[in-house]
């Protein structure tokens, strides 16, 4: 499965350059080019699934495996002091491509990020109620 319009298929049917980390059978890496520090790299599978949602367990499966390896030789090969690891689905969190990947990003003590501020209001039936809501979704 793949989209002609999608810029990670492109780049996955090697039509447009990347610069390019991995790659094994299912999965591609490569480096983000606005990375938030050098390093960063996007883990692709190969098959296009608009986002996480969406794509299937064996697919995710193999994605996170070699996210794991690209990780470990991120955080070596730029000499890290720690890596994130995200992904975005749907334009309001963000999603820019339309291809599920995940972001590898090589973190620094001295990078000045900072993790997005905890909201502190909510009350304990609020966290009861959400819980159930999200318990009744998943049928647990
Ligand atoms: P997201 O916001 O999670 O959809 O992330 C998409 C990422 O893809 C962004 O960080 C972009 O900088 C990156 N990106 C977009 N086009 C390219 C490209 N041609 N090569 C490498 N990275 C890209
Ligand atoms: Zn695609």
């Amino acid at each position: 499965m793949e989209e002609k319009d999608c810029i990670f298929c492109k780049i996955i049917r090697k039509e447009i350059p990347a610069t390019h980390i991995y790659e094994d059978e299912h999965v591609i890496a490569f480096l983000d080019i606005k990375p938030n520090n050098l390093g960063h790299s996007l883990v692709v599978p190969k098959e296009h699934f608009p986002n996480i949602y969406t794509t299937p367990d064996e697919v995710l499966s193999r994605l996170i495996a070699a996210t794991k390896k690209v990780a470990i030789a991120v955080k070596k090969g730029v000499a890290a002091d720690g890596i994130n690891i995200t992904n975005n689905n749907e334009p309001d969190a963000g999603q820019l491509v339309f291809h599920t990947h995940i972001h590898v990003i090589p973190r620094y003590s001295t990078d000045g990020f900072r993790h997005w501020p905890a909201k502190t209001t909510f009350t304990q039936e609020q966290f009861k109620e959400t819980a159930e809501k999200i318990r009744e979704e998943l049928g647990n």
